[in-house]
């Protein structure tokens, strides 16, 4: 992304101006001058990527924009974690476009999202690692803790296909003992970034809490940056917006909660269940029993 800032990136147009023999001209589109803007974004090629980004759905694009100039209106419209994935999303796009250039395959635009979904994924998860958790070996892996005797503890995850235009939800709520108490898959025809889709996830589980008067309790969720956002109740005007006001109004009504964020090893249930409302046909929901599907996994749990 620096050297895109820098127009330092050899598009078409970049390479005519410097007299090398190009008309400039789009690659992909073929009717546009590849400017550092249109190769990364604007294209019409891309408009299936723009189009399942619905949190840049609003971004302004000006004609001729410079790239820096662009960015500097997403870091305004967009939050933090929406720039971070755009931009994972615009190197993707470029290795793309470069793959085209080169006549090698794999210019997939469909696969633009989910691979990058998948990138930003793993390397959260590479960073929670770097920055606090030791290498240790899987067996000495944390594990879910139970809650203090007369709490709930509820753990949410998504999951999401780019393939089928779905967002798994799971959660899970235990006593002090890993009985569960309440299960469920719910899933959504929708394509969100994995951070609105985590948010989605806790809204589900809080409006669960609220229908079924699971409180006190204690929440968890392995989306660190979720968690801080719900932390920090802030709502700016982006897609994920009016999911924490809508957690931040459903908290509102509870008396005794705390939330905190914990690593994957701690929220394996809830990830299993989210993985299964892809595949279930809406909405399962477990009262006082333990799905099939993680049985092993909450006995483990509850071997403290
Ligand atoms: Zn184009």
């Amino acid at each position: 992304m620096w050297r895109a800032c820098q127009h330092w990136l050899p598009t078409l147009l970049y390479i005519a101006k410097r007299g090398v023999a190009s008309d400039g001209h789009c690659p992909r589109c073929h009717n546009h001058q590849e400017s550092m803007v249109h190769a990364l974004w604007e294209c019409k090629r891309l408009a299936n990527v723009r189009n399942m980004c619905l949190f840049a759905k609003d971004l302004q694009v000006a004609e001729g924009m410079h790239f820096l100039d662009f960015m500097m209106v997403c870091s305004k419209s967009l939050s933090l974690f929406d720039v971070e994935f755009l931009c994972v999303i615009m190197w993707r796009i470029w290795f793309c476009r470069n793959q085209l250039i080169h006549n090698l395959d794999g210019w997939e635009v469909a696969d633009v999202f989910q691979w990058s979904i998948s990138f930003l994924d793993k390397w959260r998860v590479a960073c929670k690692g770097i920055s606090a958790v030791p290498i240790r070996s899987a067996a000495m892996a944390p594990k879910w803790r139970p809650p203090l005797p007369g709490f709930w503890k509820f753990n949410s995850d998504a999951a999401s296909c780019y393939k089928d235009r779905m967002i798994g939800l799971g959660v899970i709520y235990r006593d002090s003992v890993g009985r569960v108490k309440l299960a469920a898959a719910h899933n959504m025809v929708a394509t969100f970034s994995p951070l609105v889709a985590e948010a989605l996830a806790i809204r589900f589980g809080i409006q669960l809490t609220c229908d079924n008067g699971l409180v006190p309790f204690h929440f968890e969720s392995d989306s660190l940056q979720a968690v801080e956002l719900v932390c920090k109740g802030n709502f700016e005007d982006t897609v994920i917006g009016p999911v924490l006001a809508k957690i931040s109004n459903l908290l509102k009504e509870l008396p005794n909660y705390s939330i905190s964020y914990v690593p994957r090893t701690e929220n394996v249930v809830a990830h299993v269940l989210a993985k299964k409302a892809l595949v279930v046909e809406s909405d399962y929901r477990w009262f006082d029993c333990c799905p099939p599907c993680v049985v092993r996994t909450v006995q483990s749990d509850a071997s403290f």
